[in-house]
């Protein structure tokens, strides 16, 4: 008997992202549906670190404390070369400052899946797994109409006023809806490997270890010896790659060796970014959008950002508080981002990977002597670290309008348009992940009163600033994501405010 079902948002995929969007829609209200064509989620460790913006955000779903019971914490890089290991860069002395989570979290993205899934079915949603999307269909100026079928052969109809392609790399949505996925495919091959028993490396780090031909990342998986190993195979023939030629590679190259392996994998690297994020009512999120080398660990924690962005945004068209048009922004914020991230990994990734005897050897020359002398320096330079803050995605910048854009000539603000800087004792309002003020310092009694009667509001005051980037005397309006919309000072603040939460509802 044919099933069909009406919600807000149908989530095709399951994986890290789409379990993400449901999560942040169940927290703000929005009715969806979440299928996937899997029996339930992943039992492979595939992506492994979360980066400190993604745990700000488990954070606001009241889950960060689930992450930390089971994440091992990895709290400093340590580079090298060949069989050689320099100093350890102190991953907490780049981030002073800048969040409550100073450190990389490792907890493998099976894990993440689990625990997403645990959290949503005791919100009463749980996932449709076994259920395959066949079609979509556009209800003309009314949403989508998603036609899947159940592994036993059952159809079932969801009509919904939004669908997101959450569905991985090899997207059925992005197909289905024409969008193009542009970029290339790299000629090696990597191999990802989880092993027990490893020795040669320095343990509850993170290594980075490169060598003339050979490159090398690893991450820890437990307290003891259990540990990622992920590098690269000179082949272009993928067929050959056994386990055999990774463990030569790894003892010839960077003298490590192991016991048993749990998991072994192969796969081509691909640097892409869908052309369009958007396509009427249907969003592509994750790595149904954009896919890369896993070089700087950032592909599930830039899909779990996909998911928060885009769940806010849709809460507030669905509740009225914005116009449709207002999800264009979804593409405007997060596609420049999977661009500078793609084009990013990509050169990283042809620096340690070009066979070129140039690049052979500046490798060989440049690293071992400039990796040791910026591993110690990085450190102590002044202010929190760049490094760290690109590495953590909390740097990320959002134009907030295209006239902000135009009006800014390209130049980018230090808070507005990026999350909200870290007081110390100013997350915690986030977890309601509803529109906010904030007011910093020195701001009279009376002109919050008179800002809460005008944007009826939630503003919070916090007597001391203690991040240089929350100026005394400034209010912030924060978006539900976390994101500052604008900045003004008391006087400017109500027509500000009032213009810059106008601005979504003229998006229409
Ligand atoms: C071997 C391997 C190792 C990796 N290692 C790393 C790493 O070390 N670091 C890192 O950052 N990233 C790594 N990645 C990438 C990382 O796994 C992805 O970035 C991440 O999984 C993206 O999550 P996602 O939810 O967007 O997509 P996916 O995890 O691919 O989830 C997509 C979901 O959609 C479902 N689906 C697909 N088609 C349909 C359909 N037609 N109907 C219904 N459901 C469908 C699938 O069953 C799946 O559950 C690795 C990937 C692989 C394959």
């Amino acid at each position: 008997m044919p099933q069909a079902i009406s919600t807000d948002v149908v989530i095709v995929g399951a994986g890290p992202t789409g379990l993400m969007l449901a999560s942040c829609l169940s927290k703000l209200g929005v009715g969806a549906v979440i299928v996937d064509g899997k029996s339930g989620p992943t039992r492979e460790s595939r992506a492994l670190v979360l980066q400190a913006r993604t745990m700000e955000i488990y954070d606001q779903l009241g889950l960060v404390d689930r992450v930390l019971a089971q994440a091992e914490i990895a709290s400093s890089i340590v580079p090298g070369f060949g069989k050689k290991s320099f100093a350890p860069v102190n991953l907490r002395r780049l981030a002073t400052g800048v969040t409550p989570y100073p450190h990389l979290y490792v907890l493998e993205q099976s894990k993440n899946e689990r625990l997403l899934v645990d959290h949503l079915r005791e919100q009463g949603r749980d996932v449709r797994w076994n259920c395959e999307l066949e079609s979509i269909e556009e209800v003309a100026g009314n949403g989508v109409r998603v036609a899947c079928r159940t592994s036993d052969g059952e159809a079932l109809t969801i009509t919904a006023r939004y669908c997101v392609g959450a569905d991985g790399s090899s997207s059925a949505v992005r197909r289905l809806t024409g969008v193009e996925f542009e970029g290339k495919t790299n000629e090696h091959t990597f191999y990802v490997l989880d092993a027990t028993g490893v020795r040669g490396l320095q343990h509850g780090s993170i290594n980075l270890r490169f060598g003339e031909r050979d490159f090398l990342l690893t991450f820890p998986m437990d307290s003891t010896d259990h540990e990622r190993l992920l590098g690269v195979v000179r082949t272009t023939d993928r067929t050959k790659v056994d386990e055999a030629v990774a463990r030569d590679t790894l003892a010839r190259a960077f003298g490590i060796t192991y016991g048993t392996s749990v998991w072994f994998s192969t796969y081509r690297v691909h640097h892409r970014v869908a052309r369009q994020f958007r396509s009427g009512p249907v969003f592509l999120a994750g790595d149904a959008a954009h896919v890369h080398s896993p070089v700087g660990a950032q592909g599930m924690n830039t899909g779990l950002q996909d998911a928060h962005n885009l769940a806010a945004k849709i809460a507030d068209v669905v509740f009225g508080r914005a116009a449709d048009a207002y999800l264009d922004r979804y593409e405007a914020e997060r596609r420049p981002v999977a661009r500078r991230l793609v084009s990013t990994t990509d050169t990283m990734f042809g620096v340690v990977t070009s066979d070129r005897l140039l690049a052979r050897m500046i490798r060989r020359s440049f690293i071992p002597v400039f990796a040791p002398l910026a591993a110690s320096i990085a450190p102590r330079l002044p202010g929190p670290s760049r490094i760290f803050e690109y590495l953590s995605q909390t740097r990320i910048h959002y134009w907030m309008s295209d006239e902000a854009r135009q009006n800014a000539r390209g130049r980018r603000g230090s808070v507005v348009g990026r999350r909200l800087p870290w007081n110390g004792d100013n997350f915690d309002s986030l977890r309601s992940m509803a529109w906010q003020v904030h007011a910093y310092g020195d701001v009279p009694a009376e002109s919050v009163r008179e800002l809460q009667l005008a944007l009826a509001l939630p503003i919070l005051t916090f007597a001391t600033t203690r991040n240089r980037k929350l100026a005394s005397g400034m209010l912030y309006l924060v978006r539900p994501d976390g994101f500052v919309a604008a900045a003004a000072t008391p006087d400017d603040a109500p027509a500000t405010f009032a213009g810059a939460l106008a601005d979504p509802l003229r998006a229409g």
